[in-house]
């Protein structure tokens, strides 16, 4: 148990934890786009962590983009519409593109990313996701790679954020009740 800016998080898992399992991912990316033409590409701010650690457990060339999406609406629960704040820099056309996504709750948003991505009409598309709750999802997305399984609570810290807090905690947590 620790406590951050007055709040107390629950360790659920480790730094150590983590990153053993994102070099695991590497090490499965690696083997998987021998001689692709890989390109992540993360949704800002939330994936940028996980982005950038598992970029560097990828023994491969690569490449790098990020776009950035706005939800519409107040509620904590993602609604699925979303207004793209920061589109992606170069065509996808002829790339194999990795979704990195650092935790996946209804499957909406990347149901929607989905969309946009296929429009640019690249070779292939697979989704990593470090973090996948477990419930049931309101879009059918089928992931390619995850990281850890999770309960269906309010998690924080290794890039995820409570108003645009904890991001840089290195484990991930529940934040608890005051
Ligand atoms: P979805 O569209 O799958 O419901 O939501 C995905 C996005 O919602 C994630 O990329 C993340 O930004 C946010 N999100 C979902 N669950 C959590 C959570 O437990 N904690 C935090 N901090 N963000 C979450």
């Amino acid at each position: 148990m620790n406590r951050l800016a007055g709040r107390r998080v629950e360790v659920l898992l480790s730094e150590e934890q983590i990153k053993q399992r994102v070099a695991e991912l590497g090490r499965q990316v690696t083997e998987d786009y021998q001689g692709r033409d890989l390109i992540l590409i993360g949704v800002l701010k939330g994936a940028a962590t996980f982005m950038v650690d598992l970029a560097r457990a990828v023994d491969l060339p690569l490449a790098m983009d990020f776009m950035a999406v706005a939800s519409y609406g107040a509620s904590t629960e993602s609604s699925g519409v979303v207004r793209i704040t920061k589109d992606l820099d170069a065509s996808l056309q002829g790339k194999d593109v990795l979704v990195v996504e650092d935790i996946i709750d209804t499957g909406l948003t990347l149901k929607y990313m989905l969309e946009i991505i296929g429009a640019h009409d690249p070779s292939s598309v697979r989704i990593c996701a470090l973090f996948d709750k477990v419930k049931e999802r309101k879009a059918d997305v089928v992931v390619d790679y995850t990281g850890f399984t999770i309960p269906d609570k309010f998690v924080v810290g290794y890039g995820l954020d409570y108003a645009e807090a904890f991001r840089n905690l290195p484990y991930l947590g529940v934040l608890l009740p005051d």
